[in-house]
């Protein structure tokens, strides 16, 4: 009886350690990601909410009174209105996958932080710079495709004034505790024209013009488009909750 017990535990163990290298051993068939389908290239996935596609400005409202949104629309793109202020998503955003195009001015009016600014912030608070920087130097930690004040691009991917451009940004939010305190901090990942030029940088706080970047514990936020007075275009524009 005792030989047949270790035969029979001896070959279960043999067929143990066979079946751990089979390669299906390491196979995992459930969960399945859900299926996601695309369109032509930069055109939203369908489970994309799409925030302007050229036609309303439904999606937004001004930054300032949360009344109707001002900027202009010609064809398909949408322009900032000097003096009119900001615009910001209705809905508030948390962790994001953002698709958006844009385009400085053809006319080069000024040089520096006066050419082609307007912005895109995250959750209200964290700014990814959009700037001319073709062949216009400012502070390399403002200029296009900075975490203002906080991230240097790794490289200059700038298109010449007046031409489309594309900013891909993966965000993860910052995360409090009850108390209000950072216990997790946000995470950016930005590709200007397809290009790398932010790789998971860790986010230090708001992005302040003046001073240190802070860290006051906030909610999902709306994105806004900033009004720096220059009339910078946006078009196709969409987001992806993770
Ligand atoms: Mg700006």
């Amino acid at each position: 009886m005792r030989f047949l017990i270790l035969f029979l535990f001896t070959f279960f163990c043999l067929g143990l350690s066979l079946g751990q290298k089979q390669p299906e051993a390491t196979e995992v068939w459930q969960p399945e990601p859900r299926v996601v389908k695309t369109g032509k290239l930069n055109s939203p996935p369908s489970d994309a909410i799409v925030l302007f596609d050229g036609k309303n400005l439904d999606q937004w409202m001004s930054e300032r009174d949360s009344s109707e949104a001002k900027w202009k629309i010609e064809d398909n793109y949408m322009t900032v209105v000097g003096g009119t202020g900001g615009i910001m998503t209705k809905q508030a955003f948390g962790d994001i996958q953002l698709h958006l195009e844009f385009r400085t001015p053809a006319k080069i009016e000024s040089q520096g932080q006066g050419r082609g600014n307007s912005g895109v912030f995250l959750q209200s608070r964290y700014e990814v710079q959009v700037l001319d920087n073709y062949e216009n130097k400012t502070y390399s930690n403002g200029q296009c495709a900075s975490v203002y004040k906080q991230y240097i691009p790794l490289v200059n991917a700038c298109k010449k004034p007046g031409e489309w451009q594309s900013y891909d940004i993966i965000f993860s939010a910052p995360r409090f505790n009850k108390d209000g305190i950072k216990v997790a901090s946000a995470y950016l990942t930005v590709l200007h024209n397809g290009v790398l030029v932010q790789n998971h940088v860790e986010i230090k706080g708001t992005t302040e013009y003046i001073g240190q970047p802070k860290n006051v514990a906030h909610e999902k936020a709306s994105i806004i488009l900033q009004d720096h007075g220059n009339p910078v275009s946006y078009r196709n524009i969409w987001v992806r909750e993770l």
